[in-house]
């Protein structure tokens, strides 16, 4: 029988699933992690699948796919985005939940990781389909989700408008206490949302990049920067570098290449980027037509904000920078790490670079529970705190081990796990 066409996997979901199992396979046999432990976070808790009819503006109907992947809680209720995109699949949402356990764990927060989503385009539908899908979706998971159980929060094609309706949803359905619109995060401030959230995945790569370059006695002021993604992360990073003296020369996202060596005002080319759904046509900048230019432009940072697998062994020999910063989950396959590691450029590690954005969802959803309002001072200096707690370890363990940030982020993460299991114990 031919596979439904729902059900294809993208090449670049297989590889980020294998990267994420080799990594993680690779720091299992580095640190000895006990074999029970292993066999229990090489697989997720639970992987549901799910089919559900919308009707359409025009009074059709139309399955939808949708995804909840469960890896592990047991540092508390599981954690991760919903991702709406024509992309996502079965090793895509395997991978990233994985990801999530890691980061939480790194992160010490009392959270553990999932990962989720439709498989469908948002930007093909209306306002009115993408609230009926969403809804609809909500419904379909039950349960399955719930402020003490798991809690979505935005990935790549949600944002606070699909999380206000998730948590509606959820809250006309079963809520039964204030607290309950704790089920997601990343709401907009008015539905409950905290804060800074969304610009905190951005705000926080910038934060890791700013202690590394502090690290080597670099001042960010006059440095040259490269971004790929100009969505939620891509957009905050660029803003927030701009701010700190450094210079956006280079953009690629899924509409266009633009340069310009005099620099690219960021927070003029969120707001165009927003309005038109991508950053072509914006001036002042040159759109190149080959996406290799892109690569191979000599920066002192380049700042991943897209998707995954998006440096791979074709074009990472190409990359002339100091230090490559993971805002997108899983962009550096293991292959082009290598190629990237023989070149002497530095990578900050997905787990690290982008756990700005779980540590302020945590933030809202300790709000939310306590009815608290925390301002935008006190988020960010929080959000610091954490982040740059988690980097200096990171750092630590990766000189005194010689190892990469990436292998001593997976080895703090996995020990914490470790830990925590074996005074648990697995029971009965
Ligand atoms: P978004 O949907 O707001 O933006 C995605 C960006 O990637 C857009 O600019 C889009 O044009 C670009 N893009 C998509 N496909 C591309 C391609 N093939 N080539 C080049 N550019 C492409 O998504 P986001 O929330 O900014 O997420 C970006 C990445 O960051 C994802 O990997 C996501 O998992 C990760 N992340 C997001 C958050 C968050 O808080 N939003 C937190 C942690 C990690």
């Amino acid at each position: 029988m031919n596979k439904d066409r729902t059900e294809i996997e993208t090449e670049s979901a297989a590889k980020l699933y294998q990267g994420v199992c080799d990594r993680f396979e690779q720091t299992a046999s580095f640190i000895g992690l006990d074999s029970k432990v292993k066999a229990i976070m090489s697989q997720p808790k639970a992987e549901l699948m799910i089919h559900f009819p919308v009707k359409m503006d025009d009074g059709s109907y139309t399955l939808f796919k949708g995804y909840r992947i469960q890896h592990n809680n047991l540092l508390g209720p599981y954690k991760g985005g919903m991702r709406f995109s024509p992309e996502v699949s079965l090793d895509e949402v395997k991978g990233l939940a994985m990801l999530m356990t890691l980061k939480c764990s790194l992160a010490k927060l009392p959270l553990g990781g999932a990962k989720g989503g439709i498989k469908y385009d948002p930007n093909e539908h209306s306002a009115d389909e993408n609230q009926r899908i969403t809804r609809r979706f909500t419904i379909a998971l039950g349960h399955n989700i719930g402020p003490s159980y798991d809690i979505p929060a935005p990935d790549m094609g949600t944002n606070a408008q699909s999380m206000d309706w998730m948590m509606d949803t959820y809250h006309n359905l079963y809520g039964r206490k204030i607290e309950d619109k704790a089920v997601v995060t990343g709401k907009s401030i008015a539905c409950g949302g905290s804060v800074g959230r969304a610009s905190a995945t951005g705000y926080g790569a910038v934060y890791c990049l700013a202690e590394w370059a502090k690290g080597k006695g670099l001042s960010l002021e006059g440095t040259r920067f490269s971004i790929q993604g100009f969505g939620n992360v891509g957009s905050h990073a660029a803003i927030k570098l701009q701010e700190l003296g450094a210079r956006l020369v280079a953009v690629n996202d899924h509409t266009a290449t633009l340069m310009n060596p005099d620099g690219i005002p960021a927070d003029e080319l969120a707001g165009y980027a927003m309005e038109h759904r991508g950053i072509k046509g914006f001036q002042p900048a040159h759109e190149v037509d080959e996406v290799n230019e892109f690569w191979a432009l000599e920066t002192d940072f380049m700042v991943l904000a897209a998707m995954e697998c998006t440096v791979t062994k074709e074009n990472a020999g190409l990359i002339r920078t100091k230090l490559i910063v993971e805002g997108a989950n899983g962009p550096v396959t293991p292959e082009a790490e290598n190629i990237l590691k023989e070149n002497g450029i530095a990578i900050i590690p997905d787990i690290l670079a982008n756990m700005g954005g779980v540590i302020v969802s945590y933030f809202e959803w300790v709000q939310n529970r306590n009815s608290e309002y925390w301002n935008g001072e006190t988020v960010d200096a929080k959000l610091r705190e954490k982040l740059i707690a988690a980097y200096q370890q990171v750092e630590r363990i990766s000189q005194e081990q010689e190892i990469s940030m990436r292998n001593a982020a997976y080895v703090e993460s996995l020990k914490h796990l470790e830990e925590v299991y074996l005074k648990r114990g697995v029971w009965p």
